[in-house]
């Protein structure tokens, strides 16, 4: 069986084990369905997510001249207390901003190496924890608009990581913590003008890859550079497959390449 197509995020689907999908244009991959199958990957050239051109990927899957022009790549999307459409202020495109930053946004804290928490949109809920190979997640505060979702995330960043280390989700080295205790100890730390959207009484969302072996040390693949790579797939974790021989690779990271796929 082969597959042409260009690589994007792959969507999830949360049940027992979480179930991975990639969409290949024409054909629609069940990825938990390749888990012990050899799988051939080979570079074919690059796809610009916005423009469709053939263009070297800049960043999340944007040629560099997109990445800097399109809405989808606003600074306020990594950075979500830049957000202004709440104040009726346009970054690249007022009604794209509106669509996106004025919808109910949660600050949550998530468990995939370290506790650290970051900012979704509520209907990214559990698809945010997936994607960054959280094994436990908590929702802190649910409020209206991103920014004040951001200007949370930010005055508990000081209190709290806001990075995971990739290597050691992957490697499965995690603790399990408690963090309906972490969410209360957080909370004076909230702005005052959020205090009002704290949620009270909530439970840990735990989430089960479909992982058969972990690396123990994780080697990253480079398929640009070198061009094609054979591997047995043992595993996925957060938007990464895990292959046989500690070789990993970051689906979401490579947005933006066609790729050739062939499943031995
Ligand atoms: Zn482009």
């Amino acid at each position: 069986m082969q597959y042409q197509g260009v690589l994007k995020k792959m969507p999830t689907e949360n049940s027992e084990k979480i179930q991975y999908y990639l969409d290949m244009g024409s054909d629609f991959l069940n990825v938990n369905q390749l888990l012990n199958k050899t799988l051939d990957l080979s570079f074919v050239k690059y796809e610009c997510l916005n423009c469709h051109l053939e263009r070297p990927i800049y960043r999340q899957g944007f040629c560099k001249s997109c990445f800097f022009d399109t809405p989808r790549a606003g600074d306020w999307i990594m950075r979500p207390e830049l957000s202004t459409a709440h104040l009726g202020k346009e970054d690249r495109d007022l009604e794209y901003e509106k669509e996106m930053q004025l919808q109910p946004h949660i600050v949550y804290l998530a468990n995939s190496s370290n506790v650290k928490v970051g900012v979704t949109r509520k209907q990214q809920v559990p698809t945010r924890w997936i994607d960054q190979g959280a094994h436990e997640a908590i929702e802190i505060v649910e409020v209206p608009n991103r920014y004040l979702a951001g200007i949370t995330e930010v005055a508990l960043k000081e209190h709290v990581a806001d990075k995971t280390n990739w290597r050691k989700m992957l490697k499965n080295d995690i603790e399990d913590v408690d963090l309906v205790d972490w969410q209360k100890k957080l909370r004076p730390y909230i702005p005052e003008e959020v205090q009002e959207y704290f949620i009270e009484n909530n439970t840990e969302t735990e989430l089960h890859f479909p992982v058969h072996q972990y690396p123990e040390k994780p080697k990253s693949l480079n398929l640009v550079k070198q061009g094609s790579y054979t591997g047995k797939l043992v595993g996925i974790k957060g938007q990464y497959w895990i292959f046989e021989d500690q070789t990993v690779f970051n689906v979401r990271a490579n947005e933006g390449l066609v790729v050739n796929i062939s499943i031995q």
